[in-house]
């Protein structure tokens, strides 16, 4: 499932700074896809779609040990994620 986030995600997860906010982001978006964090930016909305790995998962879910390598800074969309409640450590995207 691709993963939405907002700037404010972003600096969270420690991919941008809060200086970036200066910064257009049309162009934050642009360097993000060259460095294959995002796929996709809503300019509209200004909403970022996080990059996935070839089998859909997301860029920061463990392939082994199936937890969320970035779980205390995991973007807003997670942290509300509704179907499945808070499990410490793991995603919300994957099946118990
Ligand atoms: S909880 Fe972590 S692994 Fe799961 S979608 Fe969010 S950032 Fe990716």
């Amino acid at each position: 499932m691709p993963v939405e986030v907002k700037i404010d995600d972003l600096i969270r997860m420690g991919i941008l700074s809060d200086f970036d906010r200066q910064e257009q982001p049309k162009k934050l978006a642009r360097q993000l896809k060259k460095e294959g964090i995002i796929e996709h930016f809503n300019f509209k909305n200004e909403v970022f779609t996080l990059s996935r790995m070839a089998n859909d998962d997301c860029l920061y879910l463990d392939t082994v040990s199936r937890r969320c390598t970035i779980y205390a800074l995991r973007p807003d969309t997670c942290r509300n994620h509704p179907k499945i409640g808070p499990r410490p450590g793991y995603c919300p995207y994957q099946p118990r």
